[in-house]
């Protein structure tokens, strides 16, 4: 398959995109390589002992409803490399100021029940969703294509595309709003940007369909286990060598960068017409996250019990709340109340501490760039909800957005994503072509969140990446390829 050349592929980076699209090539007998600048493969699948030994925290990702509906992971051998998801019994919680959380199940009756009068239109919503799981999620995990199923995917548009503020005025009542904001705001937009609600139906969806998992051991289960399937493909990975120029790689086919559009530049941009530069260049980042882990002497003193047995629990109150902080933190602000997204895995998994002390994942949404620190409006949001918090907390450790860019220079200003995911850079990031993972430079991609489907742990940019690499680069049409996706 080697046109004179030492690899098939290089691939620059290791995150989920970066090690989908070494899969992909490997699966099809193409010799690749990976490079990667930290000293262990994952990008935002990583987890680490930060303060404590035996305390593994997750550095980024923590929860999985995304890679559990992945059309390319769930088809890989992952369990034979040591995967394996935990599911927690509640998807979600997001606890209201009287005391009582309004609770995610799987079952959409037990959900329908939880949310009263506004069961039914939460049925209407979430049903044709579930029902349609599979072909749907390879719709909207794709690129900009003619979907394969047209109609289901219309219907779904026609909710999907509507500002989160605009679709719940279908609820009634405070629960079912609240709810569908903390779906909604993990698009780390304002709610009354276009197509926030797609975010909140396909999260909502994928409570159902899939749940809200989460792997044993931390995300950093799901890099080895892909690393190490890799490896058994015949793929090899070097860590520790931050890439800053073509000339440091070997000489390959194609390079896949699993790397955002500004890094690209740096290492690739005389290679590329101006115009194209000039293109990346006006490329726009999102907001920031600021976190904090946690050591807590015992689980979260919650005022419901249910939130206790949920992998996740959003915080920030009502709809109107939530969207006001996110609003405040769009337009450059420090909200006071921000809205929080709390993760609590050992709740769920007892090989994240040695004993029966808890970790707990935090984090809230801040302008890009922005080093305020936020442990004071965090704590106060979840003392809001579980008094005594602060009581039980032995130690904590929090990550700006500069830390977070030091980490991984894929966070640029702190954003998780990529690249801010509006509708304007949903199908058409970084740049509007109908490939958007190729460039104008002979075997040069982008294989990152950057590109559609964005960001997340799914894997899904580095599928499609290499999927064109096959057949640009080695004429493999998908009818004679070894994996059909
Ligand atoms: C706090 C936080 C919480 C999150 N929570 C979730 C969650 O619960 N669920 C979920 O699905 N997603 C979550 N995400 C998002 C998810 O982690 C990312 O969207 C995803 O990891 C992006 O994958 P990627 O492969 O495109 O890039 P990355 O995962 O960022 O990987 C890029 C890799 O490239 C390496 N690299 C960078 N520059 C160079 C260079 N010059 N040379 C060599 N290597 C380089 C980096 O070290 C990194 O390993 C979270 C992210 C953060 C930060």
């Amino acid at each position: 398959m080697k046109k004179n050349t030492a690899y098939d592929a290089i691939v620059i980076g290791s995150g989920p995109n970066g090690l989908s699209a070494a899969i992909r090539l490997a699966l099809e007998g193409l010799s690749v390589k990976v490079f990667e600048a930290s000293d262990t493969v994952g990008g935002g699948m990583r987890t680490k002992e930060l303060m404590q030994p035996g305390f593994k925290h997750d550095i980024c990702s923590a929860i999985h409803p995304l890679a559990a509906s992945s059309p390319f992971l769930k088809q890989l051998p992952l369990a034979d490399f040591g995967l394996e998801w935990i599911t927690p019994e509640f998807p979600v919680a997001h606890p209201m100021d009287n005391g009582d959380a309004v609770v995610m199940h799987h079952s959409l009756k037990k959900t329908m029940d939880e949310l009263g009068h506004d069961g039914k239109k939460y049925q209407s919503a979430m049903e044709p969703i579930i029902e349609n799981w599979d072909t749907l999620t390879a719709d909207f995990l794709g690129p900009l294509r003619f979907p394969k199923r047209p109609i289901d995917l219309a219907l779904f548009g026609l909710k999907a595309f509507q500002p989160a503020s605009l679709f719940q005025r279908r609820f009634k009542q405070e629960r079912a709003k609240a709810l569908f904001a903390g779906l909604a705001a993990h698009s780390i937009l304002p709610l009354n940007a276009v197509a926030t609600s797609a975010i909140g139906l396909v999260l909502g969806a994928a409570g159902h369909a899939v749940g809200w998992p989460l792997p044993k051991g931390g995300s950093q289960s799901i890099a080895d286990a892909m690393k190490d399937y890799f490896i058994s493909l015949g793929g090899e990975v070097e860590t520790g060598v931050e890439v800053t120029s073509m000339d440091q790689l070997p000489k390959a086919t194609s390079y896949l960068f699993d790397l955002t559009p500004r890094q690209l530049i740096d290492i690739a941009g005389d290679r590329f017409p101006e115009a194209y530069v000039n293109v990346l260049k006006k490329y726009r980042y999102g907001s920031g996250v600021f976190k904090i882990d946690y050591i807590l002497k015992e689980p979260v003193p919650w005022k419901d019990p249910r939130c206790n047995k949920a992998g996740t629990v959003h915080l920030g109150g009502t709809f109107d709340e939530i969207a006001a902080s996110e609003k405040i933190m769009d337009e450059g602000g420090i909200p006071d109340d921000p809205y929080v997204l709390v993760a609590q895995q050992s709740l769920f998994d007892d090989t994240r501490t040695p004993d029966d002390r808890h970790t707990l994942w935090a984090y809230c949404h801040v302008p890009n760039g922005s080093t305020v620190d936020m442990t004071r409006q965090i704590e106060n949001q979840i003392e809001r909800f579980a008094p005594g918090f602060r009581d039980i907390v032995e130690e904590r450790q929090t990550i700006n957005t500069d830390q977070f860019q030091e980490y991984n220079a894929n966070y640029f200003g702190g954003d998780i994503n990529g690249g801010r995911q509006d509708i304007r850079q949903l199908f058409t990031r970084p740049v509007h072509l109908i490939h958007p993972y190729a460039t104008p430079a002979e075997g040069i991609y982008l294989c990152s969140s950057s590109t559609p489907p964005g960001g997340g742990v799914h894997g899904m940019c580095g599928y499609h990446a290499a999927d064109l690499v096959l057949e640009k680069e080695f004429g493999l049409r998908k009818s004679i390829r070894n994996f059909q996706g």
